[in-house]
């Protein structure tokens, strides 16, 4: 246990925001910082889902970090174990150890008016700091849903980013409950080798071709020798992605061309008339997050693969019970079922300057000023905040932007002096979010027909952003220091009030 640590900065979470938080700060001249990370690695998303299949599905060369391009990806779309990998290397290459504290899980961080400063409890002992950048990532507390009889299942439970690799699937009946990212990636992965495998679908997705190869020797040795070819391949892969940006946030009717695509995709796996209807989704594609496989369709044309077209409703002793009333006999439960995301349980541990919770303050839904920060809670920003996500493009531009905020909300305190904090104001904050939800309105997440986890229990989209990636670097390039209060400590405005 530490006994207390003081630092400037502490920013949560050792995924790619945190690691790219921990950069940026030393490059910014920062040294006084550190990284609380509950796991025993870095990695996030890529050191928790290691089910069999993962990958990511943005190309490699534009899913990684500007700053630190990696010549060697050795495939198109690479897998978890390599990316995973790359974040041990930026974490050795920018020495970023040191600041690391593993296994020290946040609890709680409260604001200290008087100090303004963050005290945070963490498993590991308690901290303070001037700053704090959470970067807990939207994907990392697993959502099981709440199913009857499921205490009560004999086998084997799991979600797909807790995988358990002591577990051999081979010979066994296995369910699989959900048809999101991951599960389009387990499907064919275990297909194989399962005695039986039952897929409860509650909506199908759009599935297109995922065009994955090895990145020859040849290729990798030219972006050895000549770096600026892998920064001209991944800006070509950052513009076709930018062009499809209107696609999905002004025109979604021009999407319907690209729907022909993929049920082309799915007829060329799928012959049984009956199925191929089961699995054609009937919203707009683009609306849930367009899925990319060349392998799911084979595999659900299996003779070993059954597909029932409703959720998982009950489970009666080793009998999985569809909503349709279906019934299968299985030896384990796979949950593909997604992630805390609308409600992550972050907000429940972080008490602003008015002692209510950052839950509380969501409580009618997310909301940040530039994704990055809440009113009420001074000298704290969230990377991947509200409405950052992307349907279509690499998180990592997103990142990267909010990075750039960071360094200037931090430059900003620099140059305002002493003990300072900065605190959105409730104005400049709900004027950010009338102009996204207004943007919102035309955008295919909104009005494609579909539910999806980009919408919250309200059913307002507070996940994605609705413009180009282009527009939301701009956006972050600077802190507007009119947007926040200039926060002192009640010492310094006595002083001040008294000149
Ligand atoms: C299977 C999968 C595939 C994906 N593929 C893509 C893709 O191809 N392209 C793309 O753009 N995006 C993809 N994503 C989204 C992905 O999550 C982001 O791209 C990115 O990895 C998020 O990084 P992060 O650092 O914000 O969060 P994470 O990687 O989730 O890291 C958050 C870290 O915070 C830690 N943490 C959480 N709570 C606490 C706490 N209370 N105390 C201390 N530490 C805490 C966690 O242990 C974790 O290490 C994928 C997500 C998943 C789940």
């Amino acid at each position: 246990m530490t006994e207390h640590e003081h630092v400037r900065v502490a920013v949560i979470g050792s995924g790619f925001g945190g690691l790219g938080a921990a950069v940026r700060l030393r490059r910014e001249g920062v040294t006084d910082f550190v990284v609380l990370e509950r796991a025993d690695s870095v990695g996030g998303t890529w050191r928790d889902n290691s089910y069999p299949g993962c990958a990511c599905d943005v190309p490699s060369h534009l899913y990684s970090f500007s700053f630190a391009p990696n010549p060697d990806w050795p495939r198109t779309f690479s897998g978890q174990e390599h990316i995973r990998g790359y974040l041990e290397h930026v974490t050795d290459v920018f020495r970023l150890r040191p600041h690391i504290r593993f296994n020290s899980e946040v609890k709680m961080m409260t604001w200290d008016a008087e100090r303004l400063r963050w005290d945070i409890e963490t498993s590991s002992g308690s901290y303070s700091a001037d700053l704090v950048v959470s970067a807990t990532g939207p994907l990392s507390d697993p959502k099981i849903p709440d199913i009857e009889g499921l205490d009560s299942f004999p086998g084997k439970v799991f979600h797909s980013a807790r995988w358990d690799h002591d577990y051999d699937l081979r010979g066994k009946r296995v369910a699989m409950v959900g048809t999101g990212a991951s599960a389009i990636q387990i499907v064919p992965s275990i297909q194989p080798e399962v005695e039986r495998l039952t897929l409860f679908q509650r909506t199908p997705p759009w599935v297109m071709p995922r065009v994955d190869r090895a990145i020859s020797g040849a290729e990798r040795a030219l972006h050895r020798a000549l770096p600026f070819t892998t920064q001209a391949r991944r800006g070509l892969l950052w513009g076709l992605r930018e062009l499809q940006v209107q696609a999905f946030t002004k025109r979604p009717n021009e999407l319907g061309m690209v729907e022909q695509l993929a049920k082309r995709n799915m007829a060329r796996s799928i012959k049984d008339p009956a199925l191929r209807a089961e699995l054609t989704p009937d919203y707009r594609i683009g609306c849930k997050r367009i899925l990319l496989s060349s392998a799911y369709y084979p595999a659900l044309a299996q003779p070993n693969v059954d597909v029932v077209t409703s959720g998982l409703s009950e489970v009666r002793g080793s009998t999985v019970v569809g909503a349709d009333g279906s019934t299968a006999e299985v030896d384990a439960i796979v949950f593909g079922t997604g992630f805390h995301v609308t409600d992550m349980p972050i907000a429940d541990r972080v008490v602003g300057a008015d002692g209510r919770t950052l839950a509380e303050a969501w409580q009618g839904g997310m909301q940040a000023l530039r994704g990055a920060s809440a009113a009420g809670f001074p000298n704290w920003m969230t990377i991947i905040g509200p409405n950052t996500g992307l349907g279509n493009s690499s998180m990592i531009l997103m990142i990267e932007s909010q990075l750039n905020y960071m360094a200037d909300y931090v430059r900003q305190l620099d140059v305002l002096g002493g003990r300072v904090a900065l605190d959105a104001r409730p104005a400049a904050v709900d004027a950010w979010n009338r102009r996204v939800q207004e943007r919102m309105k035309r955008t295919v997440w909104n009005t494609g027909g579909c539910t999806s986890w980009y919408l919250d229990a309200n059913g307002r989209n507070t996940t994605i952003w609705p413009g180009t990636t282009t527009e939301f670097r701009t956006a972050t390039r600077r802190v507007h220091l009119a947007e926040y209060e200039v926060v002192r400590t009640p010492a310094e405005k006595k002083a001040e009030a008294a000149v």
